[in-house]
């Protein structure tokens, strides 16, 4: 058998960078789509597909809440984004009422 030579260091605890942030990565853009109906989609679902292993379904939040459940029960992971949502909705209502009202 081949031996692999390996190097270890023992230098103790490194220091990494890590990025922080308040906001939750946004990992689904306005480019990503429905699969159903074309409107921007909010939630991707990794689902199990056999042997194609795992398959990305996008869906936006009409048709993620109309098929919630099913989605649940067969998807591996569940990104939700749908809070993106509800901030474009508040960003548009300081653009209709910049004084606040
Ligand atoms: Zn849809």
């Amino acid at each position: 058998m081949k031996k692999i030579p390996v190097s270890s260091h023992d230098a103790g605890p490194r220091s990494v960078a890590v990025r922080v942030s308040s906001l939750a990565p946004a990992t689904l853009t306005h480019a990503d789509r429905c699969d159903r109906c074309g409107a921007r989609a909010y939630v991707a679902a990794m689902i199990g597909a056999g042997r194609a292993g795992l398959v990305a379904m996008l869906f936006c939040a009409h048709h993620f809440r109309r098929w919630e459940d099913g989605i649940r029960d067969a998807a591996v992971q569940i990104i939700d984004e749908r809070f993106q949502l509800e901030q474009g909705v508040a960003a548009q209502k300081r653009a209709d009422y910049p004084n606040g009202n």
